[in-house]
């Protein structure tokens, strides 16, 4: 602060930073440039970490990361123009996780608007179709206000992204202390039970069933369920199946979890507990015949506007699904013996029949011999390796769709990959939130990404950033020279260089490219693998060095598939 006349004064950069930190904001991701500078600046001196990046993009991943794992938005802090169009990946990806986070983005000087001046974009009317909340502070003084308002609409009702744009004079005016108003901390939301009514038809429902079927989304994980979801599974000896990011609210290795029947557990239920997770692409819209055409839904969401999107519920519970899930099981525990499903039934049977035979079919596809290594050979080496509490970044198609059922995951809010928007791109940006977040929380806790060589690229300068701050991230590239496929380098050093644009398959990036070099680059530990037992002496080595990151390039056939599937896993065609 400064003073003039002996009246205290404070800069708009300043306020907002010193708002955000009494706001709970405590992380801040961005690229600095005209007019940001001095938010970041003034961001640090609040106390807010602030963690420059190399492109927007994985800023806006970082920071929305920090929103799903703490239940408060960080800040993702951009230039004016370019800086908030890639930001808006970020944005995009938040909105249709459900994660909040708050993009503050620098512009134009508003007496400048208009004219065509540096940067110059409609950034509120930019941001707005994917935010909750998006405005301009039209004083030095209201700051705060706009500050408060954007953090409460971001994790009050369903969670998303909030946008405040800085205009440049904004940033750099002061303002006399004493005109500041000041807004108190927002607390985390309430959270809201279910309509008695509805409570009492749920469990009815759930009573009656004879082949239910929980299923847990990452609506779950944000609320942190865990305890409830857990304390219902298991009292009831309930089937579960969690989404990708539902993953760990109960622990895979629970002998209630009937990932490995996924199909048949969809497709037979009569009862389905929806629990935090949309009827989107993800569960096949609900739809027959991935699910049946009599299937009675009780769905919990905190979004009223959610419910009976693609498939009305017999039962909507709209609430926080740990609220309702207590509900649930205190209705329950009243009626002693009543609701125990019995572990002995016929559905239980035909669960574990499938579970059984898909358990079978991928253990052949482990014990493959060849090399270059197949995507489950790989994957089965990281399992055996992987720290049961470490977070676990896993995108890539391939990489993505095998590994979610190759590496088990044992703790809520610990698995993250694509997500509801499929974005690829969002590993670099996942890690460094993620260990950044565990240097002040978890300390001893180890940060893994699995990607795909293409996945890898779309934010590979980020390796520097990581190196910079030294976070001792592992990051294990299962790379199979392309997009889905790749070929082999003979095949792509046959094709002359001028007709590469013709022949190259549009699927293809360069054979046995030797990613490790780029960690080689900044001073972390590089390694190229072919075998399993490399894999698996670079992985152990990587895990023993805790101060360091570490990037682990395995080579994959290029022309390795996933087992077949009783249905694929987009199913649009077949609506
Ligand atoms: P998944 O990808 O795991 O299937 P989705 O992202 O599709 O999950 O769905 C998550 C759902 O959870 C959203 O509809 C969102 O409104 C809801 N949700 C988010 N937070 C909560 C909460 N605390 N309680 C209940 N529902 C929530």
């Amino acid at each position: 602060s400064l003073t003039r006349g002996g009246m205290e004064e404070e800069t708009g950069a300043s306020i907002l930073s010193k708002s955000l930190k009494l706001q709970g904001v405590n992380y801040m991701f961005g690229i600095v440039g005209i007019p940001v500078f001095e938010i970041a600046s003034a961001a640090q001196a609040a106390g807010i970490k602030y963690v420059g990046m190399r492109n927007e993009q994985a800023a806006s991943y970082a920071a929305s990361l920090i929103g799903y794992l703490t239940g408060r938005p960080a800040v993702c802090l951009v230039v004016s123009g370019p800086g908030l169009v890639h930001a808006l990946a970020g944005l995009s990806n938040a909105k249709e996780n459900c994660w909040p986070m708050l993009v503050v983005g620098g512009s134009c000087e508003e007496d400048q608007e208009g004219m065509g001046a540096f940067q110059e974009l409609p950034q509120v009317e930019a941001s707005r179709p994917y935010c909750k909340y998006a405005a301009r502070p039209n004083s030095v003084e209201r700051i705060p206000f706009y500050v408060e308002k954007a953090v409460r609409m971001s994790i009050y009702g369903r969670p998303g992204p909030c946008y405040l744009d800085m205009a440049s004079n904004l940033i750099s005016n002061k303002s006399m202390r004493e005109k500041i108003r000041s807004i108190p901390f927002c607390p985390l939301p309430p959270k809201p039970f279910a309509n008695r009514d509805q409570l009492k038809e749920a469990i009815d429902l759930l009573c009656y069933a004879e082949r239910p079927l929980v299923i847990v989304g990452k609506g779950a994980a944000y609320s942190g369920a865990e305890g409830e979801i857990n304390r219902l599974v298991t009292d009831c000896k309930l089937p579960f199946l969690p989404t990708p990011m539902g993953k760990g609210v109960i622990s895979d290795a629970s002998p209630y979890n009937v990932s490995s029947a996924r199909s048949r557990a969809l497709q037979e239920a009569d009862v389905i507990l929806l629990l935090g997770a949309r009827l989107n692409w993800i569960l096949h819209f609900g739809f027959p015949p991935r699910f049946s055409p009599t299937v009675k839904l009780i769905q919990v969401d905190i979004c009223a506007e959610e419910i009976g999107n693609n498939i009305h519920p017999t039962v909507a519970l709209v609430g926080d699904v740990d609220a309702v899930t207590y509900q649930i099981n205190e209705e329950l525990a009243t009626k002693p013996g009543k609701f125990i499903f019995n572990s002995n039934s016929p559905w239980w049977a035909r669960l574990f029949e499938k579970v059984k035979q898909n358990l079978e079919a991928t253990k052949g596809l482990t014990q493959d011999q060849s090399i270059p290594m197949n995507y489950y050979v790989a994957l089965n080496e990281i399992q055996q390796l992987l720290p049961k509490d470490c977070i676990l970044v896993s995108e890539g198609s391939n990489t993505m769709d095998i590994s979610r059922t190759m590496l088990h995951s044992y703790l809520p809010r610990h698995r993250l990959d694509a997500g509801t928007f499929g974005t690829m791109g969002v590993g670099l940006g996942f890690v460094t939130a993620a260990a950044l977040w565990c240097q002040d929380y978890a300390p001893t806790k180890r940060v893994v990404a699995v990607q795909g060589d293409s996945a890898f690229g779309f934010s590979g300068m980020e390796v520097e950033t990581i190196c910079r701050y030294k976070l001792p991230v592992i990051i294990i590239i299962l790379n199979n020279n392309g997009i889905f496929f790749g070929i082999d380098e003979e095949s792509f050093k046959s094709i002359p260089a001028k007709d590469l644009p013709l022949r190259a398959p549009s699927t293809s990036l360069l054979p046995n490219s030797h990613y490790e070099k780029i960690m080689e680059a900044f001073g972390g530990k590089g390694y190229f693998v072919t075998t399993p037992s490399e894999l698996h002496d670079s992985l152990q080595m990587a895990l023993q060095d805790i101060h360091n990151p570490a990037l682990i390039n395995v080579v994959i056939d290029p022309a390795a598939q996933k087992k077949p599937q009783d249905f694929t896993w987009l199913t649009s065609s077949k609506l």
